[in-house]
């Protein structure tokens, strides 16, 4: 299996072959067509599976194939740590440089200034911790009414570091009408309630 026959256009294809990716992962094979088809997603793996790019590439084909007015967060990335939401916004850019398409990470424990400034010059796609989110939407420096597709990334940790409320909270923000992808490497019953809630009629896939 090749990345092309998952269907990935041509600029993601390259900067894929740039990152030195021959084929793709198996968690790749199975989650980017569905994904680039609209599904929801329930994936089942942990990280170095290279869900990161089984996500990634499916949200910026996505997004650059429709049309948006002005410039609102059309995704939401939201996962427990800085170091992984880092990672995550640094594959976005790596993924998405043959696109036009702008993203952002915000996370708690560093100024929120410079992060204030990239969301008011506006961004496609963000990449956030829960707390530093709900604050900055709390300021109002956050609109989630235009978002497209969502990504919950690591739920069990998510929920493990005692996220759920700001997650619940966050839930309650976003447009009913939505793509949901979603991840963990476990599916404890308080991850599965979640998935209840949050996903419909998704595809299953475990790594
Ligand atoms: P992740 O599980 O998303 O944290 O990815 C783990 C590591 O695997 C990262 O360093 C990725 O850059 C790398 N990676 C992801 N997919 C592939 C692939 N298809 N071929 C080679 N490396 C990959």
């Amino acid at each position: 299996m090749t990345f092309k026959e998952l269907g990935l256009i041509e600029p993601i294809l390259k900067a894929l072959a740039e990152q030195g990716y021959e084929k793709p992962s198996p968690i790749q094979e199975k989650a980017i067509p569905p994904a680039l088809a609209g599904r929801d997603v329930l994936g089942c793996a942990q990280t170095g599976t290279g869900k990161t790019c089984a996500f990634a590439t499916p949200i910026l084909q996505e997004l650059s194939a429709r049309k948006s007015q002005g410039r609102p967060i059309r995704t939401l990335i939201l996962t427990p740590t800085r170091e992984l939401a880092l990672q995550i916004q640094e594959s976005f850019e790596a993924y998405g440089r043959h696109l036009p398409l702008r993203s952002a990470v915000i996370f708690g424990g560093v100024g929120q200034a410079p992060q204030v400034d990239k969301l008011k010059r506006g961004v496609d796609i963000l990449v956030a911790t829960p707390g530093r989110l709900m604050d900055l939407q709390g300021q109002g420096f956050i609109d989630l009414s235009k978002l497209e597709i969502f990504v919950l990334d690591e739920a069990d940790r998510m929920l493990d570091m005692g996220f759920i409320h700001d997650v619940r909270r966050i839930l309650k923000l976003l447009p009913s009408r939505k793509q949901t992808l979603f991840f963990s490497a476990t599916m404890p019953p308080e991850v599965m309630e979640l998935v209840n809630t949050l996903l419909k009629n998704p595809v299953k896939v475990a790594v």
